[in-house]
């Protein structure tokens, strides 16, 4: 039995790993990529010679080779967890985690659990989202920073987060033309500005790289609009252009759409919490359109509402690198301590890093208030009535109307999910529930919170059948 297992080696992952094991504790992280880091510090193989630039977060360099060199830290790269069991006995409560890798499975048993399981780009449907051509930001950006790879040559950017204008720069600095970045929103407020100030200090490097991005993008003259919005992406194969339309405040279309030549359309409207695995574990969950959506309940320690499981980092909310490595180290701390540790040492890191906690939670409330997506205008963006809502069932958007339509006490993500498989796909309704419970909203004159989410069920992801080897032999 392993003491911890993690899931997840993104920053929350690595601190909780080495947090826990700087205090005497044996970790086990699984991790679906080729090496720790997550989405933010993800690298090109050591083959490449490519010396990795951590940007403004000077912690990540020591925090990778700390989790890489600890004697109490295991790890299973390119593994996927792919669900929980948990069963009572006397000795208490059992936890097994489903792997799978290499084309086979195998289970984890574990003490406690951490969930460190990051957030994905939040996606929006509107027509011609699904046509070659048009991806997220986070997915170009993944390809560039782990394979070099440019996925386009002349790129539109659309959305509302400040990734995009990150992302534009490295992809210029890669060689790629920017035909646009349309921003939905405005220009922050004097305001919004104002009540930035106070959480600037110990984050000014990070002000600072957005800062230096939006600079070199001017200078080198790429169009930055404002209030503009993409309300279809344009090709019959693959993507030749986006139509743009001008948005009112509320970030609704006002007056006639332009057409912008482009091969690759880029989506950034901020990050949804990655929560099936917690989800499938039984934990208890709750809505915040600040925080990202449907992200998980946790008490001070960062334990859930299920036994000996823990969550840290995005799945408690999307609140960037820093405040998800301030919640792994101090989640791992708190493992420590269940688990029986009971040192000086451990009592003194408890009380430093609930003062860095609270450090990182104020500057990642400030950027969740001003960068909180209008949900309610985005999921309008699908109504015409062929756009696919569902892109894995093929699920139209007339389609859903019409489920709406015959069923007038329809309303929850999870009923319109048994009635049309909107979200039954592979993804499991990653790409759907946000469109999905936002249009329930608007037709039943609800809030979104109203609608649910889906329920998560084993696998959380598709898996080869070969995965469930040895499930059976984890219940005797
Ligand atoms: C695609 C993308 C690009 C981003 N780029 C930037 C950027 O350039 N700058 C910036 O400031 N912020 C960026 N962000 C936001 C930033 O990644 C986060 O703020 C930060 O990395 C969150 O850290 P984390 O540890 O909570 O999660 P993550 O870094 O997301 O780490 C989660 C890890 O869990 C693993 N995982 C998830 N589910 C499973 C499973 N079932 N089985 C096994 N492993 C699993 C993933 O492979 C991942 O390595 C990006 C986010 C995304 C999604």
């Amino acid at each position: 039995m392993n003491e911890l297992v993690i899931v997840g080696a993104g920053p929350a992952g690595m601190a909780g790993a080495v947090a826990a094991a700087e205090h005497g504790i044996d970790v086990l992280v699984i991790d679906e990529q080729a090496q720790g880091g997550g989405q933010i510090f993800r690298r090109p193989p050591a083959s490449f010679g490519v010396k990795t630039n951590y940007g403004p977060y000077r912690w990540a360099e020591q925090l990778i080779a700390r989790f890489e060199s600890h004697p109490r830290i295991r790890t299973m790269f390119r593994s996927t967890a792919y669900g929980v069991l948990r069963d009572r006995d006397a000795s208490g409560m059992q936890l097994q985690i489903g792997v799978s890798r290499d084309g086979h499975g195998e289970t984890v048993a574990a003490g406690r659990l951490l969930i460190a399981t990051g957030a994905y780009d939040m996606p929006v449907a509107f027509p011609g989202w699904t046509l070659p051509g048009v991806m997220t930001v986070g997915a170009a950006q993944s390809l560039l920073k782990s394979q070099k790879v440019l996925a386009g040559r002349r790129i539109i950017l659309a959305g509302s987060h400040p990734l995009l204008l990150i992302a534009a720069e490295q992809l210029i600095d890669a060689g790629a033309q920017i035909a646009e970045i349309a921003f939905a929103r405005g220009l922050p407020s004097v305001s919004e500005a104002a009540k930035a100030i106070p959480a600037a200090p110990g984050h000014l490097a990070v002000f600072a790289e957005a800062a230096r991005a939006t600079a070199k993008l001017v200078a080198r003259g790429v169009k930055i609009s404002t209030r503009t919005i993409v309300t279809e992406a344009i090709g019959k194969s693959s993507l030749r252009g986006a139509k743009l339309s001008r948005v009112d405040r509320n970030w609704r279309p006002v007056g006639t759409s332009r057409e912008l030549e482009g091969d690759l359309l880029l989506l950034g409207y901020g990050f949804s919490p990655s929560t099936e695995l917690a989800r499938q574990a039984g934990c208890e969950m709750l809505w915040s359109s600040k925080l990202g959506g449907w992200v998980v309940r946790h008490d001070a320690s960062f334990a859930t509402s299920a036994e000996s499981i823990y969550i840290a980092g995005e799945p408690t909310g999307v609140a960037g690198a820093e405040q998800s490595w301030a919640e792994g180290w101090h989640a791992g701390l708190n493992i420590a301590y269940s688990l029986g540790v009971r040192t000086q040492e451990l009592t003194k890191a408890l009380a430093d890093s609930e003062t860095h906690l609270t450090k990182s939670a104020r500057f990642s409330s400030v950027v969740q208030k001003m960068f909180e997506p209008n949900r309610h205008a985005l999921a309008h963006l699908s109504a015409p009535k062929e756009t696919i809502v569902c892109r894995c069932e093929l699920v139209t958007s007339e389609r859903i109307d019409e489920v709406l339509d015959l069923n007038p006490f329809l309303s929850s993500s999870s009923a319109l999910k048994l009635e049309c498989r909107s979200g039954m796909g592979p993804c499991q309704g990653r790409y759907c529930e946000g469109t999905v419970s936002a249009r329930i909203a608007e037709a039943r004159k609800s809030d979104i919170e109203s609608s649910g989410y889906f329920t998560a069920h084993f696998p959380i992801k598709p898996v080869v059948l070969n995965a469930y080897q040895g499930l059976d032999d984890s219940q005797k």
